[in-house]
């Protein structure tokens, strides 16, 4: 993952102009495939720059970031402001989990645009994804459905079948009691999160797989893209207080 934090000086004559461009900017940047997390705010501490961070699944991501924006109407306006940024993460190879963990983000975020808590989760079996979910029990009136419940259920439609050996589960946080009880019941084989849920996660927070009346057990993996994942939550929660 390739991150960049840092700030952006904008001159006192350009605030109003730069304000405007920002909008298309932040929104354009998201949309780009592989960008994992992007903000640009005002500064509390000097109200003449904005701090930016951005996180991109990979190096390559990050340079057609930066080659689309040198291109765009904000890199032109804003090609002569200071900048100090620090970037790392250049040299990271990228794995195949943070590959379809950021699908699996891109997932949370339809949840959020639709005021549901940000949790999106995907199935695949031999490198194809067949099944996809995000978080929507209040939109769709069903205290069931959780992310994974929802990517589980159109999995097994997919394969006919309600048990999904060999299946990997991806999630963006860490599942709840109700869901780690259904992959067990699918029989996945393994199961990949991001971030921790300290006071619902019943994998590692409130490891509950232990008691459950089946010897099947699933390889579990934590702590892909974590930081992103988790972002995903605070920044969600706190546009809400
Ligand atoms: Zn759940």
């Amino acid at each position: 993952m390739v991150t960049l934090e840092g700030k952006i000086r904008v001159p006192q004559a350009q605030r109003e102009a730069t304000a405007e461009a920002l909008v298309e900017h932040v929104a354009l940047t998201r949309a780009e495939a592989g960008c994992l997390f992007f903000e640009v705010v005002p500064d509390p501490a000097d109200p003449e720059c904005f701090s930016v961070r951005e996180a991109f699944l990979s190096p390559d991501a990050f340079a057609a970031h930066q080659s689309r924006v040198a291109n765009s109407a904000w890199g032109a306006l804003t090609k002569d402001y200071q900048r100090q940024y620090e970037v790392s993460g250049l040299d990271d190879p990228v794995s195949e989990d943070e590959t379809w963990m950021t699908k699996a983000l891109a997932l949370a975020d339809l949840a959020s645009a639709v005021g549901e808590v940000p949790v999106g989760a995907l199935v695949v079996l031999d490198g194809q994804m067949i099944g996809q979910g995000f978080n929507q029990p209040i939109t769709g009136c069903d205290p069931t459905a959780h992310a994974e419940i929802v990517a589980l259920r159109q999995a097994a439609q997919m394969q006919s079948n309600y048990r999904l050996p060999g299946a990997v589960l991806y999630v963006t946080i860490e599942p709840c009691l109700m869901c780690v009880g259904a992959l067990v019941h699918a029989r996945v084989a393994r199961v990949v999160f991001g971030a921790r849920e300290p006071k619902a996660g019943a994998l590692i927070s409130h490891p509950k797989v232990d008691n459950h009346s089946t010897n099947h057990r699933f390889e579990i993996v934590e702590g892909v893209l974590s930081d992103v994942c988790g972002q995903r939550m605070s920044q969600f929660f706190s546009k809400r207080r």
